[in-house]
């Protein structure tokens, strides 16, 4: 009789970027949904989630995914509860995200692939390859090298047969780096989506001796860092809009900009510069098809009476998604709404 693989993720206790964990459990039953994934404890001394003496740490399923790196496997994106099984962990930052349903994301992960603390295609040991400029969505040995593409394509593959509604990879601008966008609707789902991503990616780099950087400026001087730009949309953005409420959502912005700020990955300062395609971390601005501002407004949000979704370009690769869309609804939340 066949056995099942259901591989439990949830997120450690470590700061400021917090490590994904998993553990395997068999079950007899292939999981048709959340409610036959039952909850499941852990050692939480051993990830800064618990003290020695009391331990115990529970894992609340909140998102089920074919796994088709694994016969008769499943992914389960887990939540860490405290041992009442009730109480969020102080860990659990998907606790904070309020629940809406109507309100949609979309993330754009950029990242390294690293051999030996190179990028994939780097000359080993010292030295540069040429300067950016014909590595964004470039092709070619010279551009992309050969075992980037392969790994980059197995990732699509296994990200799109778990369901994860990826919207496009593409080679990014310095040499090694890489890009993926997910969509999901859903105020938890596209944050779910990108943990699940992320984990596929790192296991899938382990055959290749392969290793994911996720830092948002692995090199200082004239090479692109790595961001995680957020698109995001409420209802209320999407059918009601105009300018006078756009223009209070943006005062928000500029209110809460260091809270935005602190909640968007470590070592921003490092990125945030004004040059790169970024706007510099102690500025807020807005600009309408601006890749240099903080927010960018697509052109299509102007010309639909200011209707549509919004750029945040400031969070990095390294961010958390789950701190990343709790702090920004909570921000559109304090604008009133006629
Ligand atoms: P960029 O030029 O910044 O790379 P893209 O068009 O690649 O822009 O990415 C924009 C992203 O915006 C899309 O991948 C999608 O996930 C997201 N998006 C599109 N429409 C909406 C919407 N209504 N609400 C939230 N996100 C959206
Ligand atoms: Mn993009
Ligand atoms: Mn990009
Ligand atoms: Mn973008």
């Amino acid at each position: 009789m066949a056995k099942y693989k259901l591989e439990y993720i949830w997120l450690d206790g470590y700061t400021p970027v917090p490590n994904l964990r998993g553990k395997t459990r068999i079950a007899s039953e292939a999981p048709k949904s959340l409610e036959d994934c039952p909850m499941w404890g852990f050692d939480g001394s051993s990830t800064k989630q618990a003290e020695g003496k009391s331990s115990d740490c529970m894992l609340k399923p909140v998102a089920l995914y074919p796994d088709g790196a694994r016969e008769n496997g499943f992914l389960v994106m887990c939540e860490v509860m405290m041992p009442d099984g009730e109480t969020p962990h102080p860990s659990n930052h998907r606790a904070t995200i309020e629940d809406d349903p109507d309100t949609w994301f979309g993330l754009e992960q950029e990242y390294f692939l690293f051999k030996n603390r190179r990028p994939l295609g780097w000359p080993s040991d010292f030295g540069f390859p040429s300067p950016q400029g014909e590595y964004y969505t470039g092709v070619g040995y010279a551009n992309v090298g050969n075992i980037a593409r392969q790994i980059v394509e197995e990732h699509l593959n296994l990200c799109l047969h778990a369901g994860i509604n990826h919207e496009g990879i593409n080679a990014e601008v310095a040499k090694g780096q890489w890009e993926f966008q997910i969509f999901a609707k859903g105020s938890y789902s596209c944050a779910d989506d990108m943990w699940m991503a992320r984990y596929i990616l790192m296991r899938l780099c382990e055959k290749y001796e392969v290793d994911v950087e996720w830092h948002c400026k692995p090199f200082l001087g004239d090479w692109n860092g790595s961001g995680m730009h957020c698109n995001f949309s409420t209802k209320y953005m999407r059918e009601v809009g105009g300018e006078a409420y756009f223009r209070k959502l943006m005062d928000a912005f500029e209110k809460f900009k260091d809270e935005h700020i602190a909640a968007y990955g470590p070592e921003n300062e490092l990125r945030l510069t004004g040059f790169h395609e970024t706007q510099s971390i102690d500025k807020f601005s807005w600009g309408v098809g601006d890749r240099g501002a903080s927010i960018r407004v697509p052109h299509s949000f102007i010309k639909n009476g200011y209707k549509g979704y919004l750029e945040d370009r400031r969070p990095n690769s390294q961010g958390d998604p789950y701190q990343i869309c709790s702090r920004i609804l909570r921000t559109v939340n304090t604008v009133p709404t006629e």
